[in-house]
């Protein structure tokens, strides 16, 4: 039995009584929860048969592996192995312990929260994130107090707000404030509620001057903007001076604390990520005032980076609502480059993205107040340009007639191209921007060959390194099975198509493996089991994935002795590796491998119509897949520009696989023809 404590998270008593959920609220919240809409707040669901699908947000994926059961109330992802409920999932999103996901839960669903004091003082330990977050939400009280019921709040912040044109209910939403003039309004106002010098500069909204005990406030005499995390909890501020003080910065913001780490950060996505799902698009701007300034046109869809250069948490973080990004940046020059800065980043992570500038040095929040949504939306769709095309075109006008120059930009532009994961997506834009700058495409993709193969070599190396490390974490470190040789080997060949056999191979290894484990004593004519037809097929292969070679091992000891194992063998193994692989092999097909069967377009409408022949059919099937995609990268191989040596080398593996091919449809011919 576990008991549940938090601290009373009112404000009344920040430093006094410790307090616990009732037993009661925990079981009306759990009984409210429904997993699809606690997820689908964080990440886009998509609906695949009975269950959800999605990429998963707790590991970096291109295609949905993770699925959330809406039967069982369960989600479970087949790339990285998390798995949960929907407490769990917001306790691993949001960084919060079981309290802090149950509170948000309660809020979600409207449940109120009814606490009892925790007389077991041992018992209690205090969270510093929900400390932070008490105090963060205090704060934000009192700055949103300080705009509407003080003279000085409304004489200059909402003023400031209003001829900015923003409404009540948008400064609502953003819970804009202001924090006062004088030195300690807040820090003494939170010291006379009870809170701690200490937990003020934690939560960084105090400062104390070196060698004095008296703590000032950090935002004086500024407009607030409330940060909020995805679930839409304050985790720090900006603030905005509003007269002219040359000493001061036009803005400041919160430093690191624990619950605010700037480069994860993206303002405003509690209140985009719903429409940006909707739109299947994010626009991307640089400041507060410009989201908020396009909320209150109606386009909600947007987040900022605010002033820091884009990073690969907040793209991301993007990814997980949409796959589409547009760029809106300031018409200046220093707007410009910070654009051409960030796109590379976002290719890299196999996002659309597109750009679009704004005339005469307007920003989108000057521009929208300037033009009205209907100008604005109008100026979106018109101006709007995929990267590539804008950037040749920036660098072009800033090359004019210089030969010298104008090499240097295509192997700019090119360097952009190869960041592009997709092969199809590449091919587009080296024809499109042959077509722009007037040169041979092949010229283009030559040089986009060469950085892609320096590229794969050392992203080979990463993803290897990666593998070794992640087999021997799942086997406990020192589970005895050391990874194969060959995981570490070096690919000679270049251009590997590593990616995609990589992916092929562990699934086809694992089909092999699910189908020796679950079916391996069924009978498919007389006297040849599963396992017998597998194990021939296979040969003295070994397979790459230690825990899938090690049950393919046991299978072939056992043969020997016409003593197959049956699933429970295996669902109760000592090692942790393999009994694990088995227990989730034994959960209904569509969710082991629904997107298997997908994405080779083989419907499979439940575990029980599909019988262990048909499986065979589709392992073969799959088979032949990969061997014949391997083969069409092998031929694009083969016309680069490659030397003797390494064009011998790919035609006899072209060789090798043909046949393979070719024995694989014979079977399929006379197995299941
Ligand atoms: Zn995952």
């Amino acid at each position: 039995m576990v008991t549940l404590y938090l601290f009373a998270g009112t404000g009344k008593e920040p430093n006094g009584l410790k307090m616990k959920i009732h037993p009661e609220t925990i079981d009306k919240i759990k009984d409210a929860v429904e997993i699809t809409e606690v997820i689908g707040d964080y990440i886009s669901l998509k609906k695949r048969g009975a269950n959800y699908q999605a990429c998963c947000p707790f590991h970096n994926e291109k295609t949905p592996s993770f699925n959330v059961n809406p039967v069982r109330q369960i989600y479970k992802c087949f790339g990285c192995g998390a798995a949960g409920d929907a407490i769990k999932f917001v306790m691993d999103m949001d960084g919060v312990g079981y309290m802090e996901a149950m509170k948000h839960l309660a809020q979600k669903y409207h449940i109120e929260v009814r606490e009892e004091e925790v007389t077991d003082e041992a018992a209690v330990r205090q969270n510093e994130k929900e400390s932070l977050d008490i105090i963060l939400n205090f704060a934000k009280d009192f700055f949103r107090e300080q705009l509407t019921n003080t003279e000085e709040g409304r004489a200059i912040a909402l003023t400031y707000f209003r001829e900015r044109g923003l409404s009540d209910p948008i400064i609502e939403k953003f819970q804009l404030g202001y924090s006062p003039s004088g030195w300690d309004a807040l820090s003494g106002h939170a010291i006379r509620k009870g809170y701690t010098p200490e937990q003020l500069e934690n939560a960084g909204l105090s400062i104390r001057r070196e060698g004095k005990e008296t703590l000032f406030d950090r935002f004086r005499e500024r407009v607030i903007f409330p940060i909020h995390n995805v679930s839409g909890k304050v985790i720090a501020f900006g603030g905005r001076i509003l007269k002219t003080d040359k000493k001061a910065a036009k803005y400041i913001n919160s430093p690191e604390t624990a619950v605010y780490h700037k480069s994860e950060v993206l303002y405003g996505i509690s209140q985009a990520k719903n429409a940006i799902r909707q739109a299947d698009l994010c626009y991307l701007v640089e400041g507060y005032t410009d989201v908020i300034s396009l909320h209150q046109g109606g386009i909600e869809n947007v987040v900022a980076s605010s002033g820091t250069s884009l990073t690969v948490e907040q793209i991301r973080l993007i990814s997980r609502f949409t796959h589409n990004i547009t760029i809106l940046y300031d018409g200046d020059a220093a707007g410009i480059k910070a654009a051409l800065r960030g796109l590379d980043l976002v290719l890299e992570e196999g996002l659309n993205v597109n750009v679009v500038t704004f005339p005469d040095n307007d920003d989108p929040d000057s521009y929208m107040r300037k033009v009205g949504s209907t100008g604005f939306t109008e100026h979106l769709h018109a101006a709007s340009k995929d990267f590539i095309t804008f950037k040749t075109e920036i660098l072009l006008a800033d090359a004019g007639d210089d030969p010298f120059k104008k090499a240097e930009i295509i192997g700019d532009i090119v360097n952009s191209i190869a960041k592009i994961p997709d092969a199809i997506k590449r091919q587009v834009f080296f024809a499109r921007v042959a077509e722009r700058m007037k040169i041979e495409e092949q010229t283009l993709i030559s040089e986009g060959n060469k950085i892609l193969r320096s590229q794969n070599t050392q992203k080979q190396k990463d993803r290897q390194r990666e593998s070794a490390r992640r087999v021997n974490e799942a086997l406990g470190g020192t589970a005895g099975i050391e990874p194969p040789p060959d995981l570490f080997a070096e690919e000679e060949a270049p251009l590997s198509p590593a990616d995609l056999s990589g992916d092929a191979r562990h699934r086809i290894e694992e089909e092999c493996v699910r189908l020796l484990v679950l079916y391996g004593n069924v009978e498919l004519e007389e006297g040849i089991t599963v396992c017998h037809y597998i194990l021939n097929e296979i040969h003295d292969e070994e397979f790459r994935n230690p825990v899938f070679n090690a049950i393919l091992s046991i299978f072939k000891d056992k043969i020997k002795g016409a003593d197959i194992p049956h699933t429970d063998f295996f669902i109760h193994h000592e090692e942790p590796g393999i009994k694990s692989a088995a227990i989730n092999w034994t959960t209904p097909r569509f969710e082991v491998s629904n997107l298997w069967f997908d994405r080779h377009e083989i419907y499979v409408p439940t575990e029980l119509d599909v019988l262990p022949k048909s499986s065979l059919q589709s392992m073969f099937r799959l088979l032949k897949h990969s061997l014949d995609e391997e083969m069409k990268v092998l031929v694009k191989q083969l016309s680069l520009d490659l030397d003797e040596a390494a064009c011998t080398d790919i035609q006899a593996r072209y060789l090798d696989i043909k046949k393979k091919s070719v024995l694989v449809s014979k079977e399929l011919g006379i197995i299941f023809g």
